[in-house]
């Protein structure tokens, strides 16, 4: 079975479902319970169409991507698979008819914790898109115990609090004993002649982890077809605890036990210790060496090829470096357990991999000491010292005494391991999310690998899945875009263009407003429910979501927050279009200025909100844990979407995406693909401001901005950074870490720069808001304009240019 026929075999099969698994009568099902209830009933439907996929990926020897990832933000899974498959209208029917609401179960499923942000949440859309479009791809990552955390707000301070998200189980993973392997840390390994008259490498008294896969449906939009994402769980092998045991020693052998359960258990575990980077490393490779040896067992099993056309049916793609060790470790099995030489485990090691890179902050690049990597991966360093050997020894005869040249494409250099670079070493395909992005990598992050190898690299725009971004968080929205254009953008997001037709018609816009405020008063009744204050849906909800960090600037948005209240109290007649700021985001655990971002938020939050006379016309709300679930409820109900990074910072940006795509204005800087956006909806449907890129780099590379004297030159800017310091922001707070980053640092990511041109683009938004029609046409012109951000046309490109994938029919 894998539909239900209508809403009386729902309830049938539902009430069998739940006396299976809960011995109890309906009407004492709690909440939960009936989630998980339908949650099984959904995995029943997928069942056979998964394993149908599966066999037909195999019998017609489908050329596959396995997309690793260190994160997916998958976000609830119940909603999604249910528009998926169709099923939704009648479980909702059903469910109604035995006493619940489809709407009060969904929120019961816990979001799985499996990614940190964006990068994490591109993976997901991704692996959506593929399943949608019918393409033969997987994911493949790790089943942490733990997500990143979740935040509470406590005397205006984020604190951190354990995610056990696995704590209820989950319902849409399958656990599969049988396709375990081991992966080996630690011990030692060596090069010794062989019998051939070669060498071969001797690895010893090494430790092993077994991996034991947990797999998880994706499901495709009305299309049977069901891809698998497959999650690596850590367990100790009981033979090694034993032979620990069995040499006396109870305390190692639970250390070995513990320190094994550590892999897979929390995501990004603590960096600031030699311990907790070591354990990232781990699990790097952990991840790595199970999916390659599932890949290859698989390969040998059912496609049956010589491993010499490996790259022919299988495409291995690493967003970013975490996955890197994918080049080494492929090396090592197609040489040490398959044989092949070098040169030709080389060969198809770069013709599988391919590397999109996401960052260009130079502290966010990955590099490993060596002494830790070495005795952590013993074999693989070998196999890194060796490719870097070869590559070095071409790159000094081709530029002869060019030291500069060789450092800035070296592998091993100064003590470390630059995974960036072995990513693009090693891979055929080299990608940008943006197209700024990918120009910047190459005139300059990576300019010495592009002069080397140009026709590696290429731009694939970053893009969100308009199912889960519209269909599924926005069905006020859609359901009016079908009566306007017809269904057809369900599809084919492209189709979306089709409402540029309307974006004058008054009768449309009137509905768009519409639906526009009936999102914002399902927003408002969540922040009354949760927070017990109350915002006005007729004012304008301006909103900023996303990691804190200082590159994002959510300081330039809240000190243009302080900004317009102390113009307020200094004027009392003066009338503004009232504003609600939305601001939500987590920080990291041991990133103060972020943290104190957070605080400053909340404090002013509470000065504006506690003034009687202000706060009709502006409110302030930090959101505590934005995650995919919250997402859903915000990006629908914005009107302004604030993307305000320092240009050159943000790779891409997907949210800017969801808010574009839900009909909000973006007020912006010209970076990521805020730059593309600008260019699809011109300068009268977005409003750019700020430095741009080349401006900023000239900055950083030939000097001439001080802060100081923007400080100094400026009243308004000297008002607000004194209030950091002066205790006047209420309790005597103070904000030392954010002052000196903005003066004593000089002001690195340019906030006081951008201030004034920022408070300028702030009243060109409210101008524009107040020209009602004209608004809602730019609104419409967002949506109309959208299609291009779908994953979708994000996901052909990689598979046309990139995997040269063609979809298979389930
Ligand atoms: C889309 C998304 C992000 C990425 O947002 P940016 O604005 O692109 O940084 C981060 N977290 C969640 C939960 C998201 O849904």
């Amino acid at each position: 079975m894998n539909t239900w026929q209508d809403k009386e075999e729902f309830k049938s099969e539902f009430t069998k479902k739940a006396h299976i698994l809960w011995e109890k009568d309906l009407p004492d099902l709690t909440p939960n319970e009936v989630y998980q209830t339908v949650a099984f009933m959904v995995r029943d439907l997928v069942s056979e169409d998964w394993i149908r996929t599966n066999e037909t990926y195999a019998e017609e020897k489908a050329k596959q991507v396995y997309y690793f990832s260190i994160e997916f933000l998958l976000g609830r899974l119940l909603d999604s698979n249910l528009i998926g498959l169709g099923m939704e209208d009648v479980c909702r029917a059903g469910l109604k008819d035995l006493g619940w609401d489809l709407d009060r179960i969904i929120p019961e499923e816990r979001d799985p914790g499996l990614g940190n942000g964006g990068l994490g949440r591109l993976a997901a859309c991704f692996i959506d898109s593929l399943a949608a479009l019918q393409l033969p791809g997987h994911g493949c990552s790790i089943r942490y115990q733990y997500g990143l955390f979740n935040q509470r707000i406590i005397d205006d301070q984020q604190v951190e609090l354990p995610d056990s998200w696995l704590a209820d189980g989950f319902p849409w993973e399958v656990k599969k004993v049988d396709k375990a392997v081991n992966v080996r840390f630690g011990g030692n390994a060596y090069m010794r002649p062989s019998e051939d008259g070669g060498l071969e490498c001797v690895y010893e008294k090494y430790s092993s982890v077994r991996a034991v896969p947990y797999d998880v449906p994706i499901v495709g939009y009305h299309n049977h077809t069901v891809n698998t994402l497959r999650l690596w769980r850590a367990e100790y092998s009981r033979e090694d605890m034993y032979r620990e045991l069995s040499l006396g020693d109870r305390h190692r052998a639970f250390h070995y036990k513990n320190s094994v359960q550590l892999i897979s258990r929390f995501l990004y575990p603590e960096d600031s210790t030699e311990e907790g980077r070591k354990l990232r490393l781990m699990q790097e490779y952990f991840m790595v060496s199970a999916g390659l040896q599932s890949i290859v067992r698989y390969y040998k099993k059912k496609i049956k090829e010589s491993l010499y056309k490996f790259d022919q049916y299988i495409a291995i793609h690493i967003n970013d470096t975490h996955p890197a060790l994918v080049i080494p470790e492929l090396m090592r099995i197609l040489m040490d357990e398959e044989g092949l030489s070098w040169d030709a485990a080389w060969n198809v090691t770069v013709r599988t991999v391919a590397y999109t890179n996401h960052t260009i902050l130079p502290e966010a690049m990955e590099r490993w000491s060596i002494p830790m990597f070495k005795s952590l991966l013993p074999r693989i360093y070998l196999i890194v010292e060796e490719l870097n050997r070869r590559w070095l020894a071409e790159v000094r005869k081709r530029f002869p005494g060019d030291e500069d040249k060789a450092r800035d494409v070296a592998v091993l250099w100064d003590g470390q391991v630059h995974m960036a670079h072995l990513a693009v070493l090693g891979s055929h395909s080299v990608n940008g999310v943006a197209e700024i992005h990918s120009q910047i990598l190459k005139d300059s992050t990576l300019h010495q690998f592009y002069t080397c190898f140009p026709s590696r690299f290429s731009n694939k725009t970053n893009g969100v899945s308009h199912r889960r971004w519209l269909i599924q968080s926005n069905p006020q929205l859609a359901g009016l875009l079908d009566d306007t254009i017809g269904p057809d953008w369900r599809l084919e997001a492209k189709r979306l263009i089709d409402v540029e037709k309307f974006s004058k018609d008054p009768a449309f816009l009137e509905r768009l407003a519409q639906v526009k405020q009936t999102r914002k008063y399902i927003l408002a009744d969540y922040i009354q429910q949760k927070y017990e204050v109350k915002v006005d849906p007729a004012s304008i909800f301006d909103i900023q979501i996303k990691r804190i960090h200082l590159y994002k600037r959510q300081l330039l948005n809240i000190l243009h927050v302080l900004h317009l209240y102390y113009v307020l109290k200094a004027n009392p007649r003066m009338q503004i279009t009232p504003r609600t700021f939305l601001f939500g985001g987590k920080a990291a655990a041991g990133y103060g200025e972020a943290k104190q971002t957070i605080k400053l938020i909340n404090v002013v939050a509470r000065l504006v909100n506690n003034d009687r006379r202000i706060r009709k016309q502006m409110r302030v709300l930090f959101l505590e844990n934005y995650n995919v679930s919250l997402g859903q409820l915000l990006f629908p109900a914005a009107d302004v979407s604030e993307q305000i990074s320092t240009a050159g910072k943000e790779a891409s940006g997907t949210g800017n995406m969801k808010f574009m795509m839900n009909g909000a204005i973006t007020l912006g800087t010209m970076d990521g693909a805020n730059v593309e956006i600008h260019r699809e909806v011109g300068d009268d449907n977005c409003v750019i401001f700020g430095l741009r890129a080349n401006e900023v780099m000239d900055y950083y590379i030939h000097g001439g901005y001080s802060s100081w004297n923007m400080y100094s030159e400026d009243a308004d800017i000297r008002q607000i950074m004194n209030s950091l310091v002066d205790g006047s922001l209420g309790n005597g707070e103070s904000f030392g870490m954010l002052y000196d980053s903005l003066l004593d640092r000089n002001d690195e990511f340019f906030v006081l720069k951008d201030f004034k041109p920022y408070c300028q683009a702030q009243q060109e938004i409210e101008r524009r808001y107040n020209k009602r029609l004209q608004w809602l046409h730019s609104s419409a012109v967002n949506i109309a304009h959208s299609g291009y951000f779908s994953s979708d046309r994000t996901i052909r490109q990689y598979a046309s240019g990139i995997w040269h994938l063609k979809p298979v029919k389930s």
